[in-house]
């Protein structure tokens, strides 16, 4: 039974928003298309980003976590964040990173061309050439549109029980395994779906000999979420689970999708997330992004929260 498409988005935490933004939307060139607070803390930002119009598959997000300490990477979390580049655009984004003076790696002995570089809170990212699966709206930016990132490839995780993560994929949320590979002090487990039409429909799971678990902090991968066509099958998902053993939080409104987290066996945070109503529901298309969005039980604050918000 495959009943995911894939990811829908990633989220990963900031230190410093402005020094994010400026990374994600100007250099990497994606758009930001929401602009609104952490629900459950409104004195920090959520941002996301992603394609022309935040499709699911495309979407990464930042809650601001600033003036706290750096993340420290290890189990129990994602390490990686890849995104998807079309098939030849590896040596403008090799151009353009080392005129920005970014530090990079460029595999061209993989499958396909792969960038390896870090965000500047540290995160693990990796630029992959991969054809477009689906429909490609790539954002406006300085990048041309035949270079322009596509969307999420997908994430690397760093897991102990690898095959109880690996049953989650498989079992649940519908991933397929395409390959095993002993790596020096790692086993690396690929998996993919096969069939999907969008972005990010790549995952690998990656287990080392006591490798402390992760910290916490700026430049962490907060969470890893899964598309759900519809409600019906997110509770087809999550009867799964819980027939598994694995508890569920109870469907969340976030306004642009609705969401279901657990800890999958590893502990990685998973999450659940349709893909409607989509962040057209509040702004226009055109105008995504421009204006602070509050979900409805906030607004009546909007003042008091803009103030408090860090600066932008
Ligand atoms: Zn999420």
């Amino acid at each position: 039974m495959t009943l995911s498409a894939g990811l829908h988005h990633i989220t990963a935490l900031s230190g410093d928003m402005r020094r994010t933004h400026d990374f994600y939307a100007r250099m990497l060139g994606l758009r930001l298309v929401k602009r609104t607070v952490n629900h459950d803390d409104p004195a920090s930002w959520h941002l996301y980003y992603g394609d022309a119009v935040g499709t699911p598959g495309t979407v990464l997000s930042f809650f601001s976590w600033e003036d706290t300490r750096q993340a420290k990477p290890g189990a129990g979390e994602a390490v990686t964040i890849a995104f998807a580049i079309p098939p030849g655009a590896a040596d403008f984004w090799a151009e353009r990173l080392a005129d920005e003076g970014v530090t990079f790696a460029l595999d061209h002995g993989a499958a396909s061309p792969v960038i390896a570089l870090h965000d500047p809170d540290g995160i693990g990212l990796e630029l992959v050439e991969e054809p477009v699966r689906g429909m490609s709206h790539p954002a406006a930016s300085d990048v041309p549109l035949n270079r322009a990132i596509t969307g999420l490839s997908g994430a690397t995780l760093l897991v102990d029980d690898l095959e109880a993560t690996a049953r989650v994929l498989m079992d649940v949320l519908g991933w397929v395994e395409s390959g095993r590979a002993e790596l020096p002090g790692f086993e690396r487990v690929r998996f993919t779906q096969a069939t999907s039409t969008s972005q990010g429909a790549r995952i690998e799971l990656l287990r080392g000999q006591s490798i402390p678990p992760a910290r916490r902090g700026a430049g962490s991968i907060h969470h890893i979420a899964f598309r759900a066509r519809d409600d019906d099958e997110q509770a087809d998902m999550v009867a799964l689970l819980h027939k598994s053993g694995i508890e569920t939080t109870p469907q969340i409104d976030r306004t642009y999708f609705r969401s279901v987290y657990f800890r999958e066996p590893s502990g990685v945070l998973f999450e659940i997330a349709t893909d409607a109503p989509g962040f057209a529901v509040d702004e226009n298309v055109e105008t995504l992004g421009q204006k602070v969005m509050l979900p409805g039980q906030l607004e009546p604050q909007r003042r008091a929260i803009l103030a408090k918000l860090p600066e932008m």
